[in-house]
């Protein structure tokens, strides 16, 4: 059964814009886990990549629950790059959720809600239906002339369009308005009666994928011979429990997943649907697809927030939890104590730890080359290894943020290569953390505030 044509409706101009880890499209590893130098946007970090390699294993054999992963090391050291490396390599139905610690702190839900919903967004169900469909092919109608449709639906010969930006749906609608015949709905599939023109309904069919929200719901038209249902086919749907929770959540409805604003769901909504699936699970219909939960920034969640997750790592339905963060010894939010990481020692021993080490010359140069090819930009070799160098002496994000702004420089003086002197320029320009430091070092007194030892001991 072929699908109708959607590319017309969805011939959308993209603009596409080039993040801090748009160039990151895996892990860049080898068949046996090992991590290739330079591979899929990746350069280096080589033992933490190869050790998020196993994990992603363990994620994909999806046997594993209530694991989790803790990434740290010093600011900037490949991170969040990892984790975006481990979200590009998962397929499209395991869900990959990410937030970061910062984000749970609103007003609208506590900070329990917000975590609940970041968990069961990583957490899929993958829900089998069998349908009953005609053997035949797809009818298409045209729909600009409703009655030249109607004519046309007998004679089996009809085109779709939906150049006018209407949904398939819509025109669906309009189609069987035309025809005088009986409504269908979204995700109906129907049945056209080649010689009577008469319509069968035979089921609904969604087809989940990525670019399922731009599309909208879908009908099918099935020309059959002679209106006989002639087999079963398996149709599988793949959805977050986050997705049921919204869709089922009366106040909100399914809307809010557009708009992200689901406010909090009712308690017993969730218990609900847990019993549901865990009904259509034994049943053979579903089946759970546990995915991932990035939190970056760990050490911002609080020891209530900790002590949540401790427990919903207990869950046998708990997706792989993987944190992050860039923070030595420090006092754990809302205590008066201090633990590695800012992490109570009590979920620090349930993570498996990998740590990122800092890059060598040789490593962030190549990783400046990679940027610079993601962000178009040419640069002479004498540039680039000048740019190295400050990566080596500032960081190498620093270094990274200076590609664009000595691009523009030498777009300024119409050169068609970044070179040495655009480099300078904007070192010159836009200070790093060091020299920014240095300056109020210099300066601290006319500052506002400036909390310096000389000013308490003039109020002494
Ligand atoms: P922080 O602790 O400050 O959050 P981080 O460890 O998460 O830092 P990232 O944000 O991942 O660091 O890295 C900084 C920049 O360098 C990003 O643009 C990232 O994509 C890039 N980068 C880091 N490591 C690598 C790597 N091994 N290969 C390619 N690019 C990398």
């Amino acid at each position: 059964m072929a699908e109708l044509k959607l590319s017309e409706s969805r011939d959308l101009t993209r603009i596409e814009r080039v993040g801090a880890h748009s160039h990151i499209r895996g892990l860049g590893l080898d068949s046996s886990l090992e991590a290739r130098d330079v591979s899929e946007g990746m350069v280096g970090q080589t033992a933490a990549r190869k050790a998020a390699g196993v994990i992603l294993r363990m994620i994909k054999d999806g046997k594993i629950a209530g694991r989790a992963v803790l990434l740290a090391g010093q600011p900037g050291t490949g991170k969040t790059a990892i984790a975006m490396g481990m979200a590009k390599s998962l397929g499209l139905e395991t869900p990959f959720a990410m937030i970061a610690a910062s984000e749970i702190f609103s007003l609208e839900m506590s900070k329990t809600e917000a975590l609940t919903q970041a968990f069961r967004k990583a957490i899929g169900v993958r829900i089998k239906e069998e349908t009953e469909v005609i053997e035949g092919e797809v009818v298409e109608v045209q729909i600009d002339r409703p009655a030249v449709a109607g004519a046309a639906a007998k004679t089996g010969k009809l085109t779709l369009k939906t150049t006018e930006m209407e949904t398939v749906y819509d025109l669906g609608a309009k189609m069987i308005e035309a025809l005088g015949k009986e409504k269908v709905s979204s995700g109906d599939v129907i049945a056209i009666d080649k010689a009577s023109g008469k319509i069968t309904k035979l089921g609904r069919s969604f087809s989940r994928s990525r670019d399922f929200d731009a599309m909208g719901p879908q009908v099918k038209f099935v020309q059959c011979p002679d209106g006989e249902l002639q087999k079963r086919k398996e149709v599988v749907h793949c959805v977050t429990l986050h997705e049921i929770d919204v869709i089922n959540s009366r106040t909100q409805g399914f809307l809010a997943l557009f708009t992200g604003d689901t406010g909090e769901i009712r308690a017993e909504v969730r218990e609900q649907i847990d019993t549901k699936v865990a009904e259509w699970r034994e049943e053979g219909k579903a089946e759970i697809v546990p995915g991932v939960l990035f939190i970056d920034e760990v050490h911002m969640l609080d020891i209530e927030c900790f002590s949540f997750l401790n427990r919903a790592l207990e869950n046998e339905m708990a997706p792989i939890l993987v944190v992050a963060t860039n923070r030595g010894i420090t006092t754990i939010r809302g205590t008066n104590y201090k633990s590695p990481h800012g992490i109570p020692i009590d979920l620090l021993d349930r993570l498996l730890i990998i740590s990122t080490q800092p890059y060598t010359e040789d490593e962030i140069r190549k990783i400046l080359d990679i940027r610079c090819q993601e962000e178009e930009v040419e640069m002479s070799e004498g540039a680039k290894h000048l740019l190295t160098k400050i990566g080596v002496e500032t960081s190498l994000r620093y270094a990274i943020h200076l590609i664009t702004a000595a691009a523009l420089a030498a777009q300024k003086r119409k050169g068609k290569t970044v070179d040495l002197e655009d480099i300078n320029r904007v070192y010159n320009l836009f200070l790093d953390v060091k020299r920014s430091t240095q300056y109020l070092m210099e300066y601290q007194s006319q500052y506002m505030f400036s909390d310096t030892g000389e000013a308490d001991e003039d109020e002494t």
